[in-house]
């Protein structure tokens, strides 16, 4: 198995973890691009939303619910979300994960 987030959900590789429960889990990502800059991700390996189907609509609720709650958990009054699918949509780690960051009142408009 070589999947980094795969270690990371079953603890053979360490991280700042925020949230766990049996479906997803939520830990700081490693190379922060704002004041607070975490990773959602399911426990099922599923490469990308390019890869996801019907049954996998709950599971992507679930995720997107949890952003508000854990950014409001930590301190942030708003967030951006950011889904990287694919090479061309600029993905490295091949296990989806939507990323929640935010505390700059700075941030470039796109
Ligand atoms: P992406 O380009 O969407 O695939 O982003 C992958 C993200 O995972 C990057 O922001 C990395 O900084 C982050 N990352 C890679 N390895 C780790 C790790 N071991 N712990 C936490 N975050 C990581
Ligand atoms: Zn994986």
């Amino acid at each position: 198995m070589t999947c980094i987030f795969c270690k990371i959900i079953d603890g053979s590789i360490p991280s700042k973890k925020i949230f766990e429960n049996d479906e997803l889990i939520a830990f700081h990502d490693i190379h922060p691009i704002d004041k607070v800059h975490f990773l959602i991700t399911p426990k099922k390996h599923i490469e990308n939303l390019i890869a996801c189907s019907e049954g996998d609509k709950e599971t992507l609720s679930n995720m997107l619910l949890l952003a508000p709650q854990l950014a409001k958990e930590l301190g942030l009054k708003g967030f951006r979300t950011m889904i990287n699918s694919g090479v061309e949509g600029g993905q490295e780690v091949f296990h989806m994960h939507f990323h929640v960051y935010g505390g700059s009142s700075k941030l470039a408009k796109i």
